[in-house]
């Protein structure tokens, strides 16, 4: 038994064994440090205190994760529009003025506060990255490079004064110390003030099979019940919550100390769908089950391949490709493609996988592109007909193995 991050008692049972993984977004120029990289344990683990809380086993120290740090949204379209339509929401729901203090905990490369800057201009960033801050920074949007913590909240309300509104999102699963967290968010909102979380939802990753969003950043993984239990425990009360199809299943929730805003239908319903479903009993269970056996479908795959002599390329290096890569093995992969310029020249952590610009498939037209980055198959598809040429065979991988001819 592990401990678990919520209630720290030695309760937290794996239940799902997904071998040795390097840190997901530690890439490196060099092919041998890439090869022999540390390697930790990646195990799914479950709290049977009666907590319930989902979490990966072992806790890997923060600074080597997060210090440089090379996913950024403003890569990609969709996630960019993404946060664009955030705070166009957030200012339609509750009317942002010129000097309502905005936010962004984990705020990336500023792309979120970049819009919200057209409603407000008190905006702030937190976020741990250096290399993330400083692009921020650059832009002029204020960010603050540093982990956010109960003691860094009381720093910046000290300086700037309680927020209006704080969002987060894709960070609140990235923190060990969840109850020192939620404890600094509590501090630094004002009475009526609003947080925004969004965060990998639970009951997408069973629904989609998509085991490959663990990974030793991702330290825990939420059902909106047990996310209810905690806050209300903190006396933050969730008022509205509901599931976006971005990033494999999105789970926003909206939160005040202030009893004056409504519980939401949506809220409810979700809340009991997943007691309905047994989300943390009988639909995990059957979830570990599948992803042993999406495995054995994919290492008979990359058999056959590589039996008809064709070549097989990837597409995408973002962290899940790295879990799955460790979890199946190598196999025939030589390269993987992504339009990341920060990524291009590197290797995909702990493999001899390099990373190159996706303009080169037209020379080194492969038979088939193995789609890593499958939550964006569609504006992927576009970019391989349309800009790359590519006419070949696509296989994606999860939620369930497709393979595509694209021509
Ligand atoms: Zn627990």
């Amino acid at each position: 038994m592990n401990k678990c991050f919520i209630c720290n008692k030695n309760s937290s049972e794996t239940i799902l064994d997904l071998g040795m993984s390097p840190i997901a977004n530690n890439l490196e120029i060099d092919i041998d440090q890439s090869q022999t990289a540390e390697k930790y344990p990646l195990n799914l683990s479950v709290c049977r205190s009666g907590c319930n809380h989902v979490q990966i086993s072992e806790i890997i120290d923060q600074k080597k994760i997060f210090n440089d740090y090379f996913y950024m949204p403003s890569v990609s379209k969709t996630l960019t529009n993404h946060l664009k339509e955030i705070s166009k929401e957030i200012n339609k729901k509750f009317k942002i003025k010129s000097d309502t203090f905005i936010l962004d905990i984990g705020s990336n490369d500023g792309t979120f506060l970049e819009s919200a800057s057209n409603f407000s201009k008190n905006i702030l960033g937190v976020d741990p990255a250096k290399n993330l801050s400083d692009i921020a920074n650059k832009k002029g949007i204020r960010t603050i490079n540093d982990f956010f913590s109960h003691k860094l909240a009381k720093k910046i309300k000290n300086k700037y004064g309680s927020a209006d509104f704080i969002i987060s999102t894709n960070t609140f699963a990235h923190t060990p110390k969840i109850n020192d967290f939620v404890e600094g968010m509590k501090e630094l909102i004002s009475d009526e003030g609003v947080i925004i979380i969004e965060i990998h939802y639970l009951g997408s990753m069973i629904d989609d099979n998509s085991f490959d969003t663990i990974y030793h950043e991702h330290f825990s993984y939420w059902s909106l019940n047990n996310l209810n239990n905690l806050f209300s425990k903190f006396g933050l009360n969730i008022f509205d919550a509901y599931v976006l199809p971005v990033h494999h299943g999105q789970l926003r929730i909206y939160l005040s100390k202030s009893k004056k805003y409504k519980k939401t239908k949506s809220l409810n319903d979700l809340l009991d769908k997943e007691e309905k479903e047994d989300l943390i009993g009988k639909k995990l269970k059957l979830f570990c089950k599948k992803v042993l056996k999406i495995k054995s479908n994919l290492l008979d795959l990359f058999e056959k391949i590589s039996n008809d002599e064709k070549i097989v390329y990837g597409y995408g290096a973002p962290a899940k490709a790295s879990t799955l890569i460790n979890f199946i093995g190598e196999n025939n992969l030589k390269y993987i493609y992504d339009k990341s310029h920060l990524k291009q020249g590197k290797y995909l952590p702990g493999t001899s996988i390099k990373i190159k610009d996706p303009s080169e498939i037209q020379y080194d037209k492969p038979d088939y592109i193995f789609l890593f980055a499958w939550n964006f198959s569609k504006e992927i598809i576009d970019d391989l007909k349309n800009n790359f040429n590519f006419n070949g065979k696509l296989i994606i991988p999860i939620p369930d193995l497709r393979i595509i001819d694209i021509d």
